[in-house]
């Protein structure tokens, strides 16, 4: 059976800690290490009109869920990376292991972390993500425009729930805990 995270956050509710995932090798994730820790966003998310849409970054004019994002990462210290295609997804978590990388955050649609299982965990860096609101590439069968970095609708992201998880993670001293 797929672990499961029980959040000892009270600010989670129960049905949101479905929302919530780990992928990759647990028993390797550690998010005690020095360097940033890496938090992974969805290019969906970016508003459709945005000159970065289609480039990693995002100058934080406020005009989607991203600008909230990056705001959190700037709270809590971590490095924001804007993912624009699956191809760009493989080199970032690539590389993030040839650094010593044991762990990032990240927020993706459910219906991609259950197809990508298997490809997280040969990557070798292990990770939780959080799930969007709506899942619209693969809602509307444009699954392969969305993995070349070319899909046109907008995700919005779970930002609440996002940053509840990464202050649990980083300021209670791993208190989560992972049941098989
Ligand atoms: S907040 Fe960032 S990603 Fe969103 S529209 Fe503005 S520049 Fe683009």
């Amino acid at each position: 059976m797929k672990e499961r995270l029980l959040f000892l956050n009270r600010q989670i509710m129960p049905d949101e800690s479905n929302e919530i995932t780990l992928v990759g090798d647990l028993a390797a994730m550690d998010f005690t290490a020095r360097q940033a820790i890496p938090l992974l966003l969805p290019y969906c998310a970016k508003d459709i009109a945005c000159l970065y849409r289609y480039q990693e970054g995002c100058s934080r004019c406020g005009q989607c869920d991203i600008n909230s994002a990056y705001a959190i990462a700037a709270r809590y210290g971590l490095q924001p990376v804007t993912i624009q295609n699956y191809e760009m997804l493989e080199e970032t978590l690539e590389k993030l292991k040839q650094q010593g990388c044991k762990g990032f955050i990240g927020t993706c649609c459910r219906r991609f972390w259950l197809k990508h299982d298997a490809d997280f965990a040969r990557l070798g860096v292990p990770g939780i993500l959080i799930n969007v609101e709506n899942c619209t590439c693969y809602d509307l069968g444009k699954e392969q425009a969305a993995y070349q970095g070319s899909f046109s609708k907008q995700t919005r992201l779970k930002t609440r729930l996002l940053e509840l998880v990464i202050d649990t993670i980083l300021n209670s001293n791993r208190r989560f805990i992972c049941e098989i």
